[in-house]
């Protein structure tokens, strides 16, 4: 289908739209799941168990090692710049151990302080900052636990640090932030090491304040190698050693479902963690743990790897920032994001067209991210932003999806011309 030039109608537009409607198209956009061929290149991890021996001679298929067999943590270790003894590696969902972490924090609290659900029950709940637009499961959490949430605007380096720092010092109620520090979902943000050492070092009302580092991009690097800041070390020099619960997972690297997650920390957290696990849970899957090792064995065969999926996902990202540019460009109708790398590019339409746009493009066949998902209560106060996954549709797919999804677009932004 050609995309009516940037003069179309609305009347045009519409006819267009009404032919697209017609072949009952099924493309879907809307959740970053790897596309098959990328799973593929993984398949080796299910042959990868010669043996089911650890290092030190721990049979694996048993029960044991609550934290994590050691040659698993000293891989990530080694990968990510982390300590492995202030490590545990989970289950597959890195999601699932911040929801653990979160939970345990209400039901227990931290280092002596008050458990955070006191404050519910009080009428006066705990906060938590939220660089949006974001990871709407992050927002979840907070709504499934009752943690109220206020919205931080994110810049090109990190949240607006002006407000995060402000509003830490002032109230002792904001007990969290969420950060996605690379390639963040959905905008690609890359947080600056100005901008990781002023969360490592702000003063904060409460004692108890905590960082949720979800590194969950750290190493999905497609256009650009980005470095970052290591956070636990910054917080550590600051003399605040344990205001970071730094998480990753394989989930985007080998199976989402079948990968292994971590979270490390300062030795305080982990020690408190290992504690509530321990009533949890004897052992998360170290056969799993043992095929990753066996399977990557050092960094540089992971980075290696991470090149590979790169390669799969940039005709993608490529194919969509060009639909963009060629439909979009100069149109004043929508904005977008060019990442580095990551799962996502993040569009704004005009203020107020947004639902309307994601809601056209569903009439279609084409799903994308429900409009508003991306801040915290799904409340997007412009109506604005959109979220576009470019990975699981082949590239025959993605071009009849940004086809219509740019057809929409127009239409949305022409009707409130119109109104
Ligand atoms: N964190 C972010 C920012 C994500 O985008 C995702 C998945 O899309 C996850 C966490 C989920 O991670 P996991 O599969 O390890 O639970």
């Amino acid at each position: 289908m050609d995309t009516p030039s940037n003069t179309t109608s609305l009347e045009q537009l519409k006819d267009a739209y009404e032919e697209a409607r017609g072949k009952h198209l099924k493309l879907n956009m809307s959740r970053g799941k790897p596309a098959p061929s990328q799973l593929d290149l993984s398949s080796a991890l299910l042959g990868a168990m010669d043996s089911y021996m650890t290092a030190d001679g721990t049979d694996a298929r048993n029960y044991g090692i609550l934290d994590g067999i050691p040659e698993c943590r000293q891989l990530f270790a080694d990968l990510l710049g982390l300590n492995p003894d202030r490590m545990i590696i989970g289950g597959n969902s890195s999601l699932s151990l911040m929801f653990d972490i979160v939970a345990a924090l209400c039901l227990f609290g931290t280092g002596g302080n008050r458990p955070w659900q006191h404050y519910r029950y009080a009428g006066t709940p705990v906060k938590f900052l939220c660089p949006s637009p974001g990871y709407d499961r992050h927002f979840r959490i907070c709504e499934e636990l009752g943690i109220e949430m206020i919205p931080i605007p994110l810049n090109e380096e990190g949240p607006d640090m002006d407000l995060v720092t402000t509003l830490v010092r002032q109230d002792p109620l904001i007990k969290g932030i969420w950060c996605v520090p690379l390639h963040s979902n959905p905008g690609g943000v890359c947080y600056s090491s100005r901008v990781v050492e002023e969360l490592a070092s702000m003063e904060t009302a409460a004692r108890d304040f905590r960082i949720f580092w979800d590194n969950a991009y750290g190493i999905h690097h497609i256009y650009e190698e980005v470095a970052l800041k290591n956070i636990l070390d910054a917080c550590e020099k600051h003399g605040h050693p344990e205001r970071t619960y730094y998480f990753f997972s394989t989930s985007k690297i080998t199976f989402p479902g079948a990968g292994v997650a971590l979270i490390a920390s300062g030795p305080g957290n982990i020690k408190e963690l290992k504690g509530h696990m321990s009533a949890q849970i004897i052992s998360y899957d170290k056969l799993n743990q043992l095929r990753h090792v066996r399977h990557f064995k050092t960094p540089e065969n992971i980075r290696a790897h991470m090149a590979m999926l790169a390669d799969e996902l940039r005709p993608k990202f490529d194919l969509v920032l060009s639909k963009l540019e060629m439909g979009l460009k100069g149109t004043g109708f929508a904005s977008w994001s060019r990442p580095k790398g990551g799962y996502f590019i993040s569009l704004d339409t005009r203020p107020g067209c947004a639902r309307r746009t994601v809601a056209l493009a569903k009439e279609a066949g084409v799903v994308l991210t429900d409009a508003g998902a991306t801040y915290p209560y799904g409340k997007d106060e412009k109506d604005s932003n959109i979220r576009i996954a470019p990975s699981y549709p082949t590239l025959e797919e993605l071009d009849a999806a940004m086809d219509i999804f740019i057809l929409c677009i127009k239409i949305a932004a022409l009707e409130t011309n119109n109104s």
